[in-house]
């Protein structure tokens, strides 16, 4: 066992980011490399990211879309068409000037997402309303210069995923950024326990270029928001600047109407930071690399007990066998405790102890991650039940989860109680809002480094005074600090 196993984790309550990057690198699931504002992701960690990413891929192709593979240069020329688009990327973007000892006659940036590039393309491919829908997604790396690293949450180079579509109509695509929000709250919360708020982005904080943004916010454990996935309405703003036009039902010239959504690596850092305690992850069962571990445990000098281990460990991995993904942790030297800890901070959701005593009585103890518990079941139907017992596991963490929901939430109604609300520490604050730029501006000032994470679609204000203005308002809005 490596040193790090054994060194502890930052605790949370002591230094909630230094825990973070603890539990990130001792897990082994990413770590930092020598190229600045860039991680590996190493082999637990891409494990992760792919179980959570089928998952969604099987959305995307449920709901109808295709992949794709586009570039990943763009020209300077397509990315400067879409004038608030590039000034929202300008600063992040990344170039190439030189092509082996040449330099380019044009640069070419590193795609930062990808509406220039298919609005060039489309733009020749888009010919007549048969050819609308357009439903196409990209699995890909983007990259987006960044000063500050985060693991996960916040690197230049992260790996996503970007649904581009077209459509005749401005309903048919609203129905279309409804529906992949939609897969998103699906994936956070049916897959990976979290506890979410969708709604609409205010004005200040929606995608350069959109008319509308949709997101979702999820629940970190620390009381913070994190944006978990944005799904956008584009309008006509890129089919425009694009001229990507098309003949009509009615023989006319016309615009489609474009969305675009995404969501990406960020989401395991939602993950690790939404579930894991002291010990390090807790991973939801449905995503979890290893979701049990076996650790048979024998005595040395008991050669007939560690047989009838060995037996009954063999039997259970065969027979949960591509039911559940299971691993029996065979190192040897190493005391039953320090394998616990090993796994506890990988936040595998089900251990199973194998021991000679407990076999005596036909019985093996199971441990469940989320919250300890302890059962004893009958070695001989463990591997049955398996799967019912990671699913208990998968709605004690979800409930868990909601629960944390309900003791950081607060309802307020001027930015007094909003001050208020804040004064022990992050709350989810909800609030009547007007949804302008003043008032928005009122509620970021009133408490430092809050913003207005979205207008949440669960809830209407029904003409009931605006926290910051006291006009009626329609919105309530989700007040948080944020990731
Ligand atoms: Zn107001």
């Amino acid at each position: 066992m490596s040193e790090k196993d054994t060194k502890k984790v930052t605790p949370k309550s002591e230094d909630f980011d230094r825990w973070y990057t603890d539990v990130v690198r001792r897990a082994e699931l990413a770590d930092y490399t020598p190229i600045g504002g860039c991680m590996v992701v190493r082999p637990y960690g891409w494990a992760l990211w792919e179980n959570t990413r089928d998952a969604l891929d099987a959305m995307i192709k449920r709901t109808g879309h295709e992949n794709m593979q586009f570039p990943l240069f763009i020209p300077k020329s397509y990315l400067e068409k879409e004038a608030q688009h590039v000034q929202g990327f300008a600063p992040e973007v990344a170039w190439v000037t030189r092509g082996g000892s040449k330099e380019l006659e044009e640069p070419l940036a590193i795609r930062p997402t990808s509406e220039t590039i298919i609005c060039s393309l489309y733009s020749k491919w888009i010919q007549s309303w048969r050819d609308l829908p357009v439903l196409i997604n990209q699995w890909a790396n983007v990259v987006r210069w960044e000063k500050r690293t985060r693991l996960f949450l916040r690197t230049t180079e992260f790996w996503w995923q970007e649904g581009h579509t077209f459509h005749e109509t401005s309903e048919e695509a609203a129905r279309e950024v409804d529906t992949m929000l939609g897969c998103y709250n699906e994936l956070a919360v049916d897959w990976l326990c979290l506890a979410t708020i969708p709604g609409r982005k205010t004005e200040s904080e929606k995608f350069a270029g959109a008319d509308y943004t949709l997101s979702i916010e999820a629940l970190m454990s620390d009381g913070l928001a994190l944006q978990a996935g944005t799904s956008h309405h584009l309008g006509q703003n890129f089919t425009k600047a694009y001229d990507i036009t098309y003949t009509d039902r009615n023989n006319a010239l016309a615009y489609p109407y474009q969305t675009s959504w995404g969501l990406s690596t960020r989401m395991i850092g939602g993950v690790i930071m939404g579930h894991g305690d002291d010990q390090g992850l807790i991973l939801p069962p449905k995503v979890a690399p290893v979701q049990v571990v076996i650790v048979p445990i024998s005595r040395s000098g008991d050669p007939d007990g560690a047989r009838v281990v060995d037996e009954a460990t063999e039997k259970i991995e065969r027979e949960a066998r591509g039911s559940v993904r299971l691993k029996v942790d065979r190192r040897e030297g190493i005391r039953p405790g320090e394998k616990y800890a090993h796994w506890e901070l990988r936040g595998v959701p089900l251990r199973v102890v194998v021991g000679a005593k407990d076999l005596a009585d036909g019985m093996v103890t199971v441990v469940r991650r989320v919250d300890g518990e302890q059962s004893r079941v009958p070695a001989d139907t463990l591997a049955v039940q398996l799967p019912r017992m990671l699913d208990e596991a998968h709605h004690a963490l979800h409930r868990r989860a909601l629960d944390m929901l309900d003791s950081y939430s607060r309802d307020v109604t001027t930015l007094g109680e909003l001050q208020e609300a804040f004064r022990d520490g992050p709350v989810w604050a909800s609030a009547p809002f007007c949804n302008t730029r003043e008032c928005e501006d009122a509620v970021k000032a009133s408490v430092h480094a809050v913003t207005v994470r979205n207008l949440r679609a669960d809830r209407e204000a029904g003409g009931k005074p605006c926290l910051a203005c006291g006009r009626p308002a329609e919105h309530v809005a989700l007040i948080a600090r944020a990731y």
